[in-house]
């Protein structure tokens, strides 16, 4: 179970690892994009870990909706509102709780698949952050049961997996789909991002 407190350092954590990888982020987005998938996310999670000292005292789908609004609002690009979606989302789902264990997990995830998908007008396939996000959940939905820990830890192999799988694509979403057939070949940003979040959920359960 996880309650605000932890909520909260959960999400300094992530802070933390998309600041230290600012740079690898923006350099996979070098030849597929416009090289900013690292600065906008630092930027967002930045203005999100200044907000977090404000929010010890709220529910967690209070401190997840903040997340998403901040995210919206500081993060340029296709992520920002994308991103933005799926935390709102996810926020949704929690409404209210105090604390939240793997089944809120899970339908947090879920609803933020299916923002992502509404928003984007993307699904899986398309060489985007989907292709780590949908592995992921689908993997923990059926590895549910196992202990928490081992449940996240196979939805992040799926989702680094997923990552690697962006590769053999040919983006059809975004601005890597005006590079066509040549975005093959190229890891996506977005699901490497995800991927990046997910970890530090799964490190927490460890
Ligand atoms: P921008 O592409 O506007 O510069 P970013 O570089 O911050 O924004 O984010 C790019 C990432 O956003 C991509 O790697 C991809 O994962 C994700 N993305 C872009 N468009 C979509 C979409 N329609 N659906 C899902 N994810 C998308
Ligand atoms: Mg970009």
């Amino acid at each position: 179970m996880a309650n605000t407190a932890d909520v909260i350092s959960l999400l300094e954590e992530m802070n933390v690892i998309i600041q230290e990888n600012k740079d690898y982020l923006t350099q996979l987005d070098m030849p597929i994009g416009d090289s900013d998938h690292g600065i906008n996310l630092a930027r967002g999670f930045q203005a999100v870990s200044e907000k977090l000292p404000g929010l010890a005292e709220k529910d967690v789908g209070t401190v997840l909706k903040t997340v998403g609004m901040t995210l919206v609002s500081t993060v340029g690009g296709a992520s920002g509102p994308l991103y933005g979606t799926a935390f709102m989302k996810a926020a949704v789902a929690v409404n209210g709780k105090q604390e939240v264990g793997l089944d809120d997990f899970l339908a947090m995830l879920s609803a933020a698949v299916a923002g992502v998908k509404l928003r984007g007008k993307s699904t899986t396939g398309e060489q985007t952050m989907l292709d780590a996000m949908v592995p992921a959940l689908e993997t923990m939905e059926e590895a549910k049961g196992a202990p928490t820990g081992a449940v996240l830890a196979a939805g992040l192999a799926a989702a680094q997996a997923g990552v690697e799988r962006t590769k053999d694509m040919v983006a059809t979403k975004g601005r890597a789909s005006y590079l066509g057939e040549r975005s093959l070949g190229h890891q996506d940003p977005g699901a490497t991002s995800f991927t990046l979040l997910l970890s530090v959920i799964a490190k927490h359960w460890a």
